[in-house]
Parts: structure tokens; sequence; C-alpha cells
């Protein structure tokens, strides 16, 4: 008898494997990052294609087999069409999945990681043309998962709770520095102003639901955009 499974996962990406299979690396609710073969996906009668596609939330059976799993079978339950048609949204997905798969180890469940990325999918589905902030609130709700959340309530060099402020973001250290502390020489040290602060702690706590609802001006969602991007390069 074949040993099966099943888990529930969101496509992470799919490439061609020979002629005519292909091969999805999927993140599951139930074990993690997986890479899986697709059997016949290049074939144009195949049915597992469209339920297999990058973004799709999906149920998959997958076939342990000895040199890799397959998939037996796999419905899409949601397919983030809006996403899909609008080339912003789709870039902004596209770089959730991507950073997704580089970051995470194969095989080590995260619930939180499988809900994060659902969560964000869900909520560029539905957002405004205009959120452009979602993409850097995600990239450091990861981050946060993966155990590399910034410290942003206190100082890391004298421990003094964080005053508004000429504060800095210290890229070495992972977190925030005072404005006494500070060093401004220091190229490890990015200057922040108190609104990214208060965005990057709100970010930090809250829902994509509720993110979505925030407006944030262009200077400032680029500020924090450029802060967690950085921090994401400084880490990884
Ligand atoms: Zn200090």
């Amino acid at each position: 008898m074949e040993d099966t499974y099943n888990v529930k996962a969101i496509i992470l990406s799919r490439q061609p494997r020979g002629e005519c299979d292909g091969r999805a690396v999927v993140y599951s609710r139930e074990a993690g990052k997986l890479e899986l073969v697709a059997r016949g996906v290049k074939k144009i009668k195949s049915k597992l294609a469209g339920h297999l596609e990058p973004f799709n939330l999906a149920d998959i059976m997958a076939v342990r087999g000895q040199k890799y799993d397959y998939v037996g079978a796999a419905v899409s339950q949601e397919c983030f069409s809006d996403i899909k048609s609008d080339l912003t949204k789709l870039a902004a997905a596209g770089r959730a999945v991507k950073l997704a798969q580089e970051l995470t180890k194969p095989g080590v469940p995260q619930v939180e990681i499988f809900e994060l990325l659902k969560d964000y999918l869900e909520t560029l589905e539905a957002a405004r043309k205009d959120s452009e902030i979602l993409p850097a609130f995600f990239t450091l709700k990861l981050l946060s998962a993966l155990g590399h959340a910034p410290e942003l309530s206190r100082c890391l060099s004298c421990a003094a709770k964080i005053q508004p402020g000429k504060n800095r973001l210290d890229l070495a250290r992972g977190g925030l520095i005072c404005a006494k502390c500070a060093k401004p020489g220091d190229g490890n040290q990015l200057a922040i102003s108190d609104d990214s602060i208060k965005l990057l702690r709100l970010a930090l706590k809250g829902d994509f639901r509720e993110l979505a609802k925030i407006k944030v001006e262009k200077k400032l969602a680029a500020e924090i955009g450029e802060a967690v991007e950085k921090f994401l390069r400084y880490n990884f």
C-alpha cells in the first residue's frame, strides 16, 4: 500500500522537471516547507496544474517515495485571482513567497509562518491598490517568526525605555539605540523616525487585516521599507 499524508499548503513556486513533470515547493501547515514532484503537470490536459499554481492555497495528498515525495492529488481552496491579475499585487506576493522559500528550512513545521503567508495573501487579495506598506510588514513579521524580531522598546546599549527623539536602528545589534547612546558615525546605525518606530511596533503585534487599514504616507512607507530591507539583508 502507498504511504500517503495530507497537508494544507501555500504553493511557493513551481518549476518544470524533465519532459512533463513539475517540482513544486510548498509551505504546509502540517510539515513546513516541502518539495514535491508533480507528475504530468506539463501535459495540456493535466488536472493537477491549475491547482498547483504559485500562491494557491491547496489541500494536497502527498505520496512518500524513495527518492522524493510526489503529489497524489491536489485541490485548491483559494486561487487569489485578484493578485494574479494585478501587477503590483503580483510583485508583492511574489516577493513574499520567494522570501518564505529562501529563509525557511525544509520539513520544520511552523504554523505561525503558514498563517502569516495565508493572512498576507488574503489581505493583499482584498487590499486597495495603494497599500504599499504591506510588503515591509510581511518581511518584518516573517523575520520575527524566524527569531529575528528587532528590539523596539528598550535601548540595546543602556536598557532605558525608548523615548521619542533621535533614536537609531542598530542593524548589528538587532534593534533600537537611544539618542544618548547613538553613534551617528556608525554605518550600521540607521536614523529612524518616531512614526516609523510606532508603525513597526504595530506591525509586530497587529494582524494584516488591521494593518491594511492604516493610511501611511509615501515618504514614511519608503523609510519603513528601506529600514526593514536593510534589517533583512543584515540578518540573512
Ligand atoms: Zn541608550
